[in-house]
């Protein structure tokens, strides 16, 4: 059998000005050849897949995994460049019996909503119906019937924060493997709530909304043999287009009512626990006053509205400026993204006294610059190693700089960051035990990074483009109506 591998891993905040280009998206190509060699041993769904194919000595013809990341809208020029260098490559490859490819799920385009949808459709129409094609997603993504329609099927995580990415590519393989044999005819019903929860409350741990509606799918699906999978992903508010938010993908082996009356019951089991995803958070004041009171840290205080995973501009400024307001000891920003204040500390040097206007710069939404007055202690390239078992590899912050400013310490970053767990500070020569107040930019990933260390987490309500009050958003595309935009 011959399979060709790729991937298009990009996610869209459809809020943010920032453009994702073509000019970054040829920056960020993993070209094939490399493709296969990083994908042996590595954790992406890929690298699952590619585990699987050599269990059964299929030939892989490796295409590419484009990686731009999270941003803001893709620009035309990106996304169709992009599809026809993976529709060039395939023509170059001839017949294959399948495709695997790894998606993310929230990509949007300046002129197009769904680039997933689009993507698997032209895969589609120029490999035609006979061949697998199956695609896995990432647990935020936002599921569409032109998804489930053009990919033979769809495979989520089951995790959030993700960790189970190469399990689902061996899954991948499997069924695939059973599609070759003639044993297995994948057959998909997809159904969606009215629901967009916010992101906060797509933590996956005992107690949490997901993990008790996650227990509900699988039972369900325990039930029944002729069930491949039931992926139930949480969505990703801020990428706005029709069906944003919760959705079920259930797939049956030739049992297509087996397959729609399941996703029909998990569609009504996450509707009846709707209320259970109300965001709650604390007032950036109050939130600093507790954590300054607090005898026992690190207090770990949450800045979801600018998570770095979400596509904002990681500059903001809230908690930095309150810190400073209410004179806080023993404080570390977890960071700023802000790439020209990072240059002028190393024009300054290591030992400087530096005074700086940092953030706020990008965008009026993420509060405004401060000014610091600080000493440079560190200048790093920014690359890190993660702890911890999910979001595990590199880290990539750009060129990084520490500004000790008496009773705070500054991160600043070249580019946005998720601030997701320890090494990210030990990598900066900051032992996190050792401090008061840690800040994160993340919606929820700090919560799975941190819990080991913090004597408490508090999620704030720190102003920004990926605020987890939805009803702050601009919408325009999403269905209404749909919880919690509308009281229903
Ligand atoms: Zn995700």
């Amino acid at each position: 059998m011959r399979l060709a591998v790729g991937g298009y891993l990009a996610a869209t905040n459809s809020f943010v000005a920032h453009r994702m280009d073509l000019d970054l998206f040829h920056r960020s190509t993993i070209p094939g050849e490399a493709l296969l060699k990083a994908g042996s041993g590595g954790e992406s769904a890929i690298a699952g897949f590619l585990n699987g194919a050599r269990e059964h000595s299929w030939e892989v013809v490796p295409l590419q995994f484009v990686v731009p990341g999270v941003g803001g809208k893709i620009t035309e020029e990106a996304h169709e460049a992009t599809k026809e260098s993976f529709l060039s490559m395939l023509r170059k490859a001839g017949p294959v019996d399948g495709v695997f490819v790894q998606l993310h799920g929230t990509a949007a385009a300046e002129h197009l909503d769904d680039c997933e949808g689009d993507f698997l459709a032209a895969l589609r129409c120029a490999l035609g119906d006979k061949v697998a094609i199956i695609a896995s997603l990432d647990g935020h993504a936002n599921v569409t019937p032109l998804m489930v329609k053009s990919a033979s099927m769809l495979i989520g995580v089951k995790t959030n924060p993700h960790y189970d990415f190469a399990p689902v590519g061996q899954q991948a393989a499997r069924i695939m493997a059973g599609m070759f044999d003639g044993s297995i005819t994948p057959t998909s019903a997809w159904a969606q709530p009215a629901m967009a929860p916010a992101l906060q409350k797509l933590f996956i741990a005992p107690g949490w909304p997901m993990e008790h509606l996650m227990r509900v799918a699988q039972n369900l699906a325990a039930r029944h043999a002729h069930v491949l999978d039931v992926s139930l992903l949480g969505g990703f508010f801020p990428s706005d287009r029709l069906e944003t938010g919760i959705s079920v993908t259930v797939t049956t082996n030739k049992e297509p009512n087996l397959a729609r009356d399941l996703a029909e019951q998990i569609k009504e089991a996450c509707w009846a626990k709707r209320h259970a995803f109300h965001t709650d958070m604390v007032s950036v004041e109050d939130a600093v006053r507790e954590a300054t009171e607090t005898e026992q840290g690190p207090v770990v205080l949450g800045d979801l509205a600018d998570s770095g995973g979400a596509g904002t501009p990681g500059d903001g400024t809230a908690l930095l400026a309150e810190l400073l307001k209410q004179k806080a000891q023993g404080a570390v920003i977890g960071n700023i993204a802000d790439s020209a204040a990072v240059q002028e500390a190393i024009k300054a040097g290591v030992g400087k006294h530096v005074t700086l206007t940092i953030g706020g710069k990008v965008d009026k939404f993420h509060g405004d610059p401060v000014q610091v007055e600080g000493r440079v202690r560190v200048i790093h390239d920014g690359v890190y190693a993660a702890a911890t078992i999910f979001n595990a590899g590199t880290y990539r912050r750009g060129v990084t700089v520490v500004l000790d400013c008496g009773g705070i310490e500054v991160i600043l970053t070249s580019r946005p960051t998720l601030v997701f767990e320890v090494n990210h500070f030990r990598s900066l020569g900051i032992e996190p035990t050792q401090r008061k107040i840690l800040t994160a930019k993340s919606e929820l990933q700090h919560r799975a990074g941190f819990a080991g260390i913090a004597s408490k987490l508090i999620d704030v309500d720190t102003p920004g483009l990926a605020t987890q009050v939805l009803t702050r958003l601009p919408f325009q595309k999403i269905r209404r109506p749909v919880f919690p935009l509308d009281n229903i």
